[in-house]
């Protein structure tokens, strides 16, 4: 991780999925500028446990909460709780996401609402809370990753890139009716990114993929993590409601 030019000191941020992959990155680069950082997973212990302790240096400034983002009230119950820790929330990162991959005339309908309930419901769960607080303090970031497949539709990802799609919507609206507020919602849209969200991909499916990227190669986490924390500063108090691009050109 490079030296980081912003000071989130004093500030609370929320990263969703912030344990782990892109995540972890943004958790980690917000604490490496200061910020105090609700992280929260939804089971995968062992990479909870790695964050812990990879972070305990900066342990007084980190909890990490366990929940399904596409569950409403436990959304609510943890903005409840933090509710006890902290007066305000000035940065949502919605980060947490998954795919399940089958083309159309083959995908299940369970995999079909996974992908939409915690990709899409999860991202409005989440900004529906922060919302609340952040316009009592009128200022406020929210910061969602979306996905190029949105854009393009990936053969097989229909379900995931209606989902990103609705992302970038969502965010769309919503910096709409948050802007006199002082608070931004902006998508961070990653290419390819080298985290076990790719990981199943084959030998010649990564070669093909890392084809299709002028930079031929994948991206890195603290890459993306780098504009989340621009998008999440208050320097960038006039971009709103965009998607910044992080694809290596793809
Ligand atoms: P990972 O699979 O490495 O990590 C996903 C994270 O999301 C994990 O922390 C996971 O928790 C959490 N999560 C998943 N489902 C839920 C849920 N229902 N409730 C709460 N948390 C959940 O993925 P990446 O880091 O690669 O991806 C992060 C984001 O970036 C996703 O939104 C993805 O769509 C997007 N993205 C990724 C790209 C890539 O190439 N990697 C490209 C474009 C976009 P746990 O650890 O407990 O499982």
């Amino acid at each position: 991780m490079q030296t980081l030019i912003w000071d989130f000191s004093g500030q609370t941020a929320i990263v969703t999925g912030g344990t782990r992959g892109i995540g972890r990155a943004i958790s980690e680069a917000l604490l490496a500028a200061g910020a105090r950082v609700f992280a929260t997973y939804a089971g995968n212990e062992q990479a909870a446990a790695e964050f812990a302790k990879a972070n305990a240096p900066a342990a007084t400034r980190f909890e990490l909460f366990r929940f399904d983002v596409a569950d409403y009230a436990a959304v609510e119950t943890f903005y409840c709780e933090i509710d006890s820790r902290t007066d305000s929330v000035e940065i949502l990162v919605n980060n947490a996401g998954i795919r399940r991959d089958a083309v159309v005339g083959m995908l299940r309908p369970e995999n079909w609402q996974a992908v939409i309930r915690t990709n899409l419901d999860g991202v409005f769960h989440m900004a529906k809370f922060a919302v609340h607080r952040m316009m009592q303090a009128r200022y406020g970031r929210i910061v969602t990753i979306t996905s190029p497949s949105g854009k393009i539709g990936f053969e097989g990802q229909a379900n995931y890139a209606a989902s990103k799609a609705g992302e970038v919507a969502f965010t769309r609206s919503l910096a709409r009716e948050v802007a006199r507020r002082g608070i931004t919602a902006n998508c961070v849209s990653p290419g390819f990114i080298d985290t076990d969200f790719i990981r199943d991909l084959t030998p010649d499916q990564a070669k093909g993929y890392r084809g299709m990227v002028p930079m031929r190669r994948f991206g890195r986490a603290d890459e993306v993590a780098a504009c989340v924390l621009f998008l999440a500063s208050r320097e960038a108090a006039y971009v709103n409601g965009a998607t910044l691009e992080v694809t290596g050109g793809l």
